[in-house]
């Protein structure tokens, strides 16, 4: 294993055991809220997302609780962290971005300027069987962003 590769497992280790955004808060009154719940059989992840979203469409937080291997919860705590202050479109820029970068079975660079921490799991996409674990969070916080409502 080369040093970088190393460097992302820590990464990916430390936000696993940190879980930046759980538990769930509650919702704050004047702003637009959604959840999601999310289960990946393959793996028996589940994930509560919920997110909130301010009139002009930035995201103002994200918070979320869930049970399942280090992959998808460490995914859910790097988008957590990354999520607040990006707008709608902005999250579904890198949501692609990190798409396929898991789509790539490893051949790919992730720009860090994109996807900060999340560039961590490019590793993961050479392994096909744990690319829903990557990408749980990403899918539980597009479908909660477009259910929010006030
Ligand atoms: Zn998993």
């Amino acid at each position: 294993m080369n040093e970088l590769d190393q460097l992302y497992q820590q990464v990916i280790l430390d936000h696993s055991k940190r879980r930046i955004g759980s538990p769930l808060v509650e919702t704050t009154e004047g702003l637009l809220h959604g959840e999601s719940h999310q289960h990946n059989p393959i793996c028996g992840d589940q994930i509560r997302v919920r997110v909130e979203l301010d009139d002009q469409e930035h995201f103002t937080s994200m918070s979320w609780e869930g049970d399942g291997c280090s992959i998808s919860m460490a995914s859910a705590s790097v988008l957590a962290e990354m999520l607040p202050e990006l707008t709608k479109e902005e999250f579904l820029g890198k949501r692609d971005y990190f798409r396929e970068m898991m789509r790539s079975k490893g051949n790919f660079q992730p720009d860090e300027e994109v996807l900060e921490d999340a560039a961590a799991f490019v590793g993961v996409s050479k392994f096909p069987a744990r690319v829903k674990c990557a990408m749980l969070a990403w899918v539980a916080a597009e479908v909660a962003m477009h259910e929010a409502r006030k």
